[in-house]
């Protein structure tokens, strides 16, 4: 392990990103035997292929099954179609009063800076957005979505997601967090991104000075694996709990990447310990096409999360959510402890295992 002054003389950014897979071609470079590099290239027709250097560096090549390989080299069960999946698993379109909006929640929107990302994550419930729309920044493509959002005061909070907001410039950003900040009914500012996980080089003073000012900025990053807590992680998370974001994390539970209790007790503990960022939600996995490989059931995402509630400390643990077709949103999974009712007398099941009785004690 590097000390933490090594890992914040990291590359600059930028030449983390030349030397990740930016391009098909790229993949040749990448330790694949014939049939795998064949496997990728075929997957990557369908949704495209990028990982930047330092988080290529994660992966044991030795290991077919590695998880940190799993999230961003494409493979084969990409390709293969599940009766019941969807291109829109979670009703963006169906919500979207304008480009790069979608209003489901009374209070709160997402705008879509952009639709690229710095990586692009196999498991990705958008990816068809991606692909289909995927388009970059424009100051002109923003504008419905701004004044649609100036037009609605019950509008307190601005979701920036995409792609991943995160990887346009500085500029950019300032000149987007400018015009959100003029709209006086919005409060707050979160951002979701794998920048922080993928590339954190890139979370720079620049980059944090951009998004600083009037709104309170809550930053939701996207770990799934403990291995992707890293020195050079761990400076990107200061850097902004310094400049004072609150952080949050959302996982997606993945088959044979983090469906263990040791891999999820592991990521949770030390996402709140060593890098100071609150598990948020552990997503079920969606119904975007070519996932089934890596999707579990819900009766498996429950016992997981039940058993983490009895390791781990209340603030270490995430919600665990289903976001539901047809804009249903995200409703919590987590088995419900309740055995049985008599009138006042509940019997609960706590967290031994044990089922108590509780009754109700109620002044008039
Ligand atoms: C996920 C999501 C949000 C944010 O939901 P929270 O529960 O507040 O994290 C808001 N709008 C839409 C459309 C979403 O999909
Ligand atoms: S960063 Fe987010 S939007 Fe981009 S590919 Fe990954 S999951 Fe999808």
């Amino acid at each position: 392990m590097t000390d933490l002054k090594d890992a914040t003389r990291s590359p600059d950014w930028q030449d983390d990103v030349r030397q990740g897979v930016r391009h098909v071609r790229d993949l040749d470079r990448l330790p694949l035997s014939p049939a795998e590099r064949a496997a990728a290239q075929a997957a990557a027709a369908h949704h495209k292929v990028r990982a930047p250097k330092a988080y290529l560096d994660l992966i044991d090549w030795n290991d077919p099954a590695d998880p940190i390989r799993a999230q961003v080299i494409p493979s084969l069960g990409e390709l293969v179609e599940t009766e019941g999946e969807l291109g829109d698993p979670i009703a963006d379109h169906a919500f979207s009063p304008e480009p790069r909006l979608t209003h489901r929640h009374a209070d709160r929107v997402l705008l879509f800076p952009t639709y690229q990302c710095a990586v692009y994550c196999r498991f990705c419930f958008r990816k068809e957005s991606l692909t289909s729309i995927g388009r970059g920044y424009t100051r002109e493509a923003l504008e419905p979505a701004l004044a649609y959002i100036a037009d609605h005061p019950e509008i307190r909070e601005v979701i920036l997601t995409g792609g991943d907001p995160l990887s346009l410039p500085d500029n950019a950003l300032a000149e987007i967090v400018a015009r959100i900040e003029a709209i006086p009914h919005v409060r707050l500012l979160r951002i979701h991104t794998r920048v922080p996980v993928a590339l954190p080089s890139r979370i720079s003073s620049g980059l944090v000075e951009a998004l600083q000012g009037r709104l309170m900025v809550t930053v939701v990053t996207h770990f799934n694996h403990a291995r992707e807590i890293t020195d050079a992680t761990e400076v990107a998370c200061r850097t902004m709990r310094q400049a004072g974001f609150v952080l949050l994390n959302q996982s997606v539970l993945l088959k044979g990447v983090n469906d263990s209790i040791e891999v999820l007790e592991e990521l949770c503990r030390e996402l709140m310990y060593r890098l100071g960022v609150k598990p948020y939600y552990l997503h079920h996995g969606d119904l975007a096409r070519g996932m089934a490989h890596r999707r579990t059931t819900i009766a498996q995402g429950q016992a997981l999360v039940e058993a983490l509630r009895a390791r781990l400390s209340g603030i270490c643990n995430p919600v665990y959510v289903l976001d539901l077709p047809e804009g249903g949103g995200k409703v919590p999974l987590g088995s419900c402890p309740i055995e049985g009712r008599d009138g006042e007398s509940w019997r609960i099941r706590g967290l031994d295992g044990a089922v108590r009785d509780y009754t109700e004690v109620v002044g008039e």
